[in-house]
């Protein structure tokens, strides 16, 4: 099968003019990713994409299958995850159009499977044992550096740090939410966020995001609150230097063989009691 380094997890917008783009079925233990991947080159490294609504953006939030995304990236080869999202702003100084990179989550979601090793006996028969990890630190050091460094390059100095909370969805927030959510001085809210992060770390993927800020939520203005239209427009307006921030960060993210963050570790001495890819 053919192989790539890098995942990123976004929409079409993404990638869909590269060249040479070769596009692969995964079928994985856990059911089917939102669609397949594609495989392609940005600056001699090869980068795997995966659109994470699918097509034609036809899966919402709660019903990806957050599983079957990660194991397909592991399976094709990737060990290092983009996964840039549309989010939120929880502080007016956060407004459309802001680049924030999180060093930190809340996960408020609530219907998800959030982990590979859960004791169950998987639809193969394997048995993943029952682990638990470290998640202290959501994101990769080494990743969350190059999507600074990227943004920068491109003249726009991006929000470095801040907490991401992710919600249910697919409904936007109350007032009352909003306002609490910004009262715990959390930075801005998505619904996409989680459990990507933590199947990441679960699979020893390095895993970074970033957030483009498409609205003010609902507590940090005054008007009528989010809506889609408002959300599509902003996104559409930001996708341009977005991928090139996203293109830029792909190459300067570490070589395979220099990754030496905690995240590559995160499986040492674990017994999983299933097989990676
Ligand atoms: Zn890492």
């Amino acid at each position: 099968m053919s192989n790539a380094e890098i995942g990123v997890i976004g929409g079409s917008g993404l990638y869909s003019f590269l060249e040479d783009v070769t596009e692969v079925r995964v079928e994985t233990p856990y059911g089917e990713p939102s669609d397949s991947v594609f495989l392609g080159e940005i600056g001699g490294r090869r980068v795997a994409f995966l659109p994470r609504h699918g097509r034609g953006h036809h899966v919402p939030p709660h019903r990806i299958n957050y599983r079957a995304n990660l194991w397909a990236l592991r399976s094709v080869g990737v060990r290092q995850v983009l996964g840039p999202c549309a989010v939120g702003g929880l502080r007016p100084e956060y407004g459309p159009g802001t680049l924030l990179v999180p060093d930190q989550l809340v996960d408020r979601t609530k219907t998800r499977v959030q982990t590979y090793y859960d004791g169950e006996t998987r639809a193969d028969g394997a048995v993943p044992n029952v682990v638990h990890l470290g998640f202290a630190d959501p994101y990769c050091p080494e990743g969350r550096k190059a999507a600074l460094a990227a943004a920068r390059g491109r003249g726009w100095e991006a929000v470095d740090g801040g907490t991401l909370v992710v919600v249910e969805g697919p409904r936007f927030s109350t007032r009352a939410e909003s306002r609490w959510h910004a009262a715990m001085g959390w930075s801005v809210v998505g619904m996409t966020g989680h459990p990507e992060a933590v199947l990441a770390r679960e699979l020893g993927l390095c895993y970074t995001t970033m957030t483009l800020v498409t609205d003010l939520d609902a507590g940090a203005e005054a008007g009528e609150g989010v809506s889609h239209e408002e959300v599509l427009k902003v996104f559409a307006a930001n996708v341009d230097r977005l991928r090139s921030v996203l293109f830029d960060a792909v190459t300067a993210l570490p070589a395979q063989a220099g990754r030496d963050c905690p995240c590559g570790h995160a499986l040492d001495g674990v017994d999983t009691g299933i097989a990676l890819p």
